[in-house]
């Protein structure tokens, strides 16, 4: 699609490392008097080009939006390729979902996020498409679940199991049978894992979380790769945003670029957290059970170092007694909050059965961390604390 001209350019070289591009991406042109940040730019519609519209045009703000451009250029680059901003995660997801072929049917992991597949199976009981869904972690399984499927949807790590799955095996089994892959890139985000760089076709974000990373603003994203194949997805990716008002809002779009600015030392730290908070749970009484891919004992750890360059800082626990001692701890923190959602710099902790939409295979008792950014010995108190009240 061609790019109006006011996009950035990508003029930041692909040796700069990650903790230097989140910063240096996205900007406006450096000329003399020119910001250093993109402009919020509140308008419904652009001043016609004389003699009619030339394709490239802005025309009107649901097609396009230069407040966008910063970030969709930004994110591009970090992942190696196209990106389009959306007005959530959910939204990038249905546009996705979009692109499978009437009657077709999709292999989803059995714990992809409850909204995906939500989404998925009221597509299915419209008739729209079937669902398949996997234990993504059984390649195996997931393999012969793709015979005659049209869609491959990937998470992993996967919300809130942790499962991590083989990536290039499913990927190479998907485009043997000529299958369209998505990857949902939410939890190991563009610094833990390019997914395009491993043959993915569309790689899916809910900006909301760890990129804008404050819990101050509801996004999404696809990223396509620059193949004629992938350009292609990315025009029906963006034609679907424009006709079905998917859009983000300028400010939002601005709040997520501001985000993305510290995503690397957010992530650093919060990495650094949760490894070590895992670890201190593990020997806890009242813990029965750790999933954290940065363990040596995790089913899924070997794959994750193969695949991802930070184990992520999401942690998924179970307690003694199940479900009601749970609730105890997620109520009894102070400085944790208890709250749905995942990715910002507070740390938050939620039993995700609480949620009705979540996946019945989850256990009742499954307490999901999101690690922040917040001081070790603090996080650990407070949580420590109330994991205490289980077994005094
Ligand atoms: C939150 C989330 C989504 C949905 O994104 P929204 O921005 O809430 O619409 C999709 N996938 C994963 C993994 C998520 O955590």
């Amino acid at each position: 699609m061609d790019e109006p001209s006011t996009r950035g350019s990508r003029q930041h070289p692909e040796k700069l490392a990650d903790a230097s591009l989140v910063v240096a991406l996205g900007r406006p042109e450096r000329l003399p008097d020119a910001p250093v940040n993109p402009a919020v730019t509140l308008t419904s519609t652009y001043v016609a080009t004389p003699g009619g519209a030339a394709p490239g045009d802005r025309v009107y703000a649901r097609w396009d939006n230069p407040s966008w451009n910063g970030f969709e250029d930004a994110l591009g680059s970090l992942e190696g390729g196209d990106a389009r901003l959306f007005a959530s995660g959910l939204a990038a997801v249905a546009a996705v979902l979009a692109q499978v072929p009437h009657g077709g049917t999709i292999v989803v992991p059995r714990h992809a996020y409850s909204g995906t597949l939500g989404l998925a199976r009221s597509l299915e009981a419209a008739g729209a498409l079937a669902v398949r869904a996997v234990d993504i972690a059984d390649t195996e399984a997931t393999l012969q679940a793709l015979d005659g499927a049209h869609l491959l949807w990937i998470e992993t790590p996967t919300n809130p199991m942790l499962e991590v799955a083989d990536l290039d095996a499913l990927v190479a089994g998907a485009r043997n049978r000529g299958l369209l892959v998505a990857l949902d890139n939410t939890f190991a985000t563009p610094l833990g894992l390019r997914p395009l760089e491993h043959g993915v076709d569309v790689v899916v974000h809910s900006v909301t979380k760890y990129l804008s990373g404050h819990s101050d603003v509801v996004l999404g994203a696809t990223v396509t790769p620059p193949t004629p194949r992938g350009e292609a997805l990315c025009e029906a990716l963006h034609a679907h945003r424009t006709l079905y008002g998917a859009i983000p809002g300028p400010f939002e779009a601005w709040l997520a670029l501001r985000g993305l600015r510290t995503l690397e030392v957010r992530l650093t730290r919060a990495v650094a957290n949760a490894q070590e908070l895992a670890q201190r749970l593990s020997g806890h009484p009242a813990v029965t059970r750790v999933r954290y891919p940065g363990l040596a004992s995790d089913p899924g750890h070997a794959l994750a170092r193969k695949y991802l360059r930070h184990f992520g800082a999401i942690i998924s626990i179970e307690v003694v007694g199940g479900a009601e001692e749970a609730e105890r701890v997620c109520s009894a923190v102070r400085l944790w909050v208890p709250a749905t959602s995942l990715g910002g710099v507070e740390s938050t902790l939620e039993r995700r059965r609480r949620q009705a939409a979540e996946s019945p295979t989850v256990p009742e008792g499954l307490i999901r961390l999101s690690v922040g950014i917040e001081d070790i010995e603090d996080l650990w108190d407070d949580l420590r604390s109330a994991l205490d009240l289980c077994v005094s």
